[in-house]
């Protein structure tokens, strides 16, 4: 956890004198508001002592509530303990006298990003078996812990992992919630089920050869407090176990996403009726027939699909292969001993990048529209972890390759890795947007997003239940 830096406001309250000249300074009558509202509160000693450390008023910056509205230009919010009391604008919303001032003048404000697809365990290593053999034991206390404290500076406040130790991502979830570790708040599916015949010896993996094992490895991970299960590898040969396992985590009212990066994979998550499909495969050029005649099967059925593209991974490739700078940055290795960042360095600095070609993104475009034509609903997620994604970079990266390669306005962007990915989760009316009531996860950054989308790299202030963490 970072100290409170002392903002520009906060050293108004210090400095009284300086606070009046720029009350007299004061030409906006929206800003006087604030500014007499400010000397009003250093005239008296009683209510510096009475500043509320739970309390905050970030004051000036341009709001991005989340929810797909247009920007607001002066805005305040309050922050009364962990959650958002009021949303409104100097001059409009007056600002209690116990409230810690936060200048956000030249900022963006906007509610804590989500990633909906992350693997907290990998850091960004090459070579998965490698990292399995050496680090599986380090999981819960090291890798996990990095990523989610890197995801949290990162301005991500919520994340879904996606394949992990039950256990280990059950204990470091724990331990985030009390307070012992800085993270976001995560939605976990544990280890992911495989349905194969052989036995796999991944800690993240349980492999599936039968249908009283996948009926009851789901019932486990469930138990175990799990909030999605996830599918990996699914064929034709194993429907019957795809098809056991989402009518078990159907029964207790949990969500399956399965792994589709081939035709066949899709193909059999799709009979079996998952809710969410992972991945946009590019070994195809478009999907075959019989696969939208499904998905067109399913959308007239009434019940929901959801896709999951996580194309980062696929157009950055050529990036990454280039041995981009931001690869070195120090923060991509926040918590990690010496060793382990050693290893990743060198691993990436040898590793051979799968560079796909321009054509991929052509490929991505087709099959994005020929779902989403069909009424599929895109769900945001960047596979962080994975080969040279780390957590610090993974999220704003994914949206920045939606916003500049694939189209999307910003303004929709954020509202897709905010609000949407709250929604999805089922925790919409508590978190997602900035609005009175909501859990106060807020981020600030220079400038704006909608026109300098690189800005969200690197947040200005994190603000995660209503404490101030960067
Ligand atoms: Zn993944």
């Amino acid at each position: 956890m970072t100290e409170l830096p002392t903002s520009p406001q906060i050293n108004l309250l210090k400095n009284p004198m300086l606070a009046l000249m720029k009350y007299f300074e004061c030409r906006l009558p929206g800003l006087c508001v604030v500014f007499f509202t400010l000397t009003l509160s250093l005239i008296s000693n009683q209510a510096l002592a009475q500043l509320d450390s739970t309390k905050y008023a970030l004051v000036g910056g341009l709001l991005i509530d989340g929810s797909g509205s247009e920007p607001v230009r002066n805005s305040i919010v309050l922050i009364n303990s962990n959650r958002i009391e009021a949303v409104g604008t100097i001059g409009r919303l007056a600002v209690p006298e116990d409230y810690q001032l936060v200048s956000t003048e030249g900022m963006t404000v906007m509610p804590g990003l989500w990633d909906p697809h992350v693997h907290l365990l990998y850091n960004g290593h090459p070579d998965f078996a490698h990292w399995f053999s050496t680090y599986s034991n380090q999981f819960a206390s090291v890798t996990i812990p990095a990523s989610a404290h890197q995801f949290l500076m990162a301005g991500v406040t919520s994340v879904r992992d996606l394949a992990a130790n039950t256990r280990d991502i059950a204990k470091v979830r724990q331990r985030i919630e009390q307070g012992e570790l800085p993270g976001p708040t995560i939605y976990a599916a544990g280890a992911a089920l495989m349905p194969v015949d052989a036995p796999q010896t991944m800690p993240h993996i349980i492999p599936i050869d039968n249908d009283r094992k996948a009926i009851n490895e789901t019932k486990r991970l469930i138990a175990d407090g799990m909030d999605f299960i996830k599918i990996l590898g699914a064929a034709p040969q194993s429907q019957n176990i795809v098809n056991a396992i989402v009518r078990t985590a159907h029964a207790a009212g949990v969500r399956v996403t399965a792994h589709g990066r081939s035709d066949e994979e899709i193909r059999v998550a799709l009979i079996a009726g998952v809710d969410e499909i992972q991945h946009i495969g590019i070994e195809n050029p478009t999907y075959p027939e019989d696969i939208l005649d499904l998905v067109e099967q399913r959308i007239a059925s009434g019940i929901p699909l959801y896709w999951n593209p996580t194309v980062g991974t696929i157009l950055n490739s050529d990036e990454l292969a280039a041995d981009p700078e931001w690869l070195d940055d120090p923060k991509n290795f926040l918590d990690l001993p010496a060793n382990i960042e050693r290893d990743i360095r060198q691993a990436i600095a040898r590793a051979n990048f799968n560079v796909q070609p321009r054509s991929a993104q052509e490929t991505i475009k087709r099959k994005l529209q020929s779902l989403s034509e069909r009424g599929v609903i895109m769900v945001f997620g960047s596979d962080e972890g994975t080969f040279g994604h780390p957590a610090s970079e993974a999220t704003w990266r994914e949206l920045e390759t939606w916003v500049f390669e694939l189209g999307m306005s910003p303004l929709i962007a954020i509202k897709w890795a905010t609000s949407d990915a709250a929604e999805y989760m089922g925790v919409g009316a508590e978190v997602g947007t900035i609005t009175p009531g909501k859990l106060a996860d807020i981020i600030t950054v220079t400038g704006s997003p909608l026109r300098h989308f690189s800005t969200l790299r690197e947040p200005e202030m994190v603000f995660k239940n209503g404490i101030r963490v960067r």
